[in-house]
């Protein structure tokens, strides 16, 4: 809670006035995502997102669909360090995980999800009750998606929600490259071996 809006809102009782309460610090800044296409036994994309200090991982077998009626499974994973978000590579041979890692999207998002009230509800409860609504603003990635729990812990879906960003067209493979270096899977892998 940002100290810049205490004296907005001791002169005002919200329960009488229309005018907004303001979006708290916690949900009005700016937190990192990262999205990296990793192609390990099975090639899948690890949608990042920062939350409480770290990065919560979510394995999407096809990639983010800009289309609305189109559902992703997004397998929850280990929650990964802030610093991952760098991380574009070479998994090697033997190692968890060994394959190419790409940085496919990458970027800062914001929380959006309310209550029926229009109150913010904090990322950490988000995730805890299973769904969470972001605004993504990536270098390729840009509007609100969701990802909603069910099944058990570790099944979630990803999907778009429906604003001017929505698409029917695959962001997937037509945008192919890394958004961090330019580079494609194979670049990378040559690069760094
Ligand atoms: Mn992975």
């Amino acid at each position: 809670m940002g100290k810049k809006l205490s004296t907005y809102r001791k002169k005002r009782d919200f329960d009488k006035t229309a005018e907004p309460r303001g979006v708290t610090a916690a949900s009005s800044k700016r937190l990192r995502f990262v999205i990296q296409k990793h192609a390990a036994t099975h090639l899948h994309f690890d949608f990042r997102i920062e939350i409480g200090g770290v990065l919560k991982s979510w394995a999407i077998p096809k990639g983010v669909s800009l289309t609305p009626s189109v559902k992703r499974l997004a397998m929850l994973t280990e929650d990964h360090p802030m610093a991952y978000a760098n991380f574009e590579g070479i998994i090697h041979e033997g190692e968890y995980g060994a394959g190419v890692v790409m940085i496919w999207d990458y970027g800062s998002y914001k929380n959006i999800k309310t209550d029926k009230d229009g109150k913010p509800i904090s990322m950490k409860k988000c995730f805890e009750m299973g769904r969470i609504e972001i605004e993504l603003k990536g270098k390729k990635l840009q509007g609100a998606f969701a990802l909603i729990r069910f099944r058990d812990e570790k099944h979630w879906l990803c999907i778009k929600m429906r604003d001017e960003h929505a698409s029917t067209k695959s962001v997937v493979s037509s945008r192919d490259k890394s958004a961090k270096s330019g580079k494609t899977m194979l670049q990378i892998k040559r690069g760094s071996s």
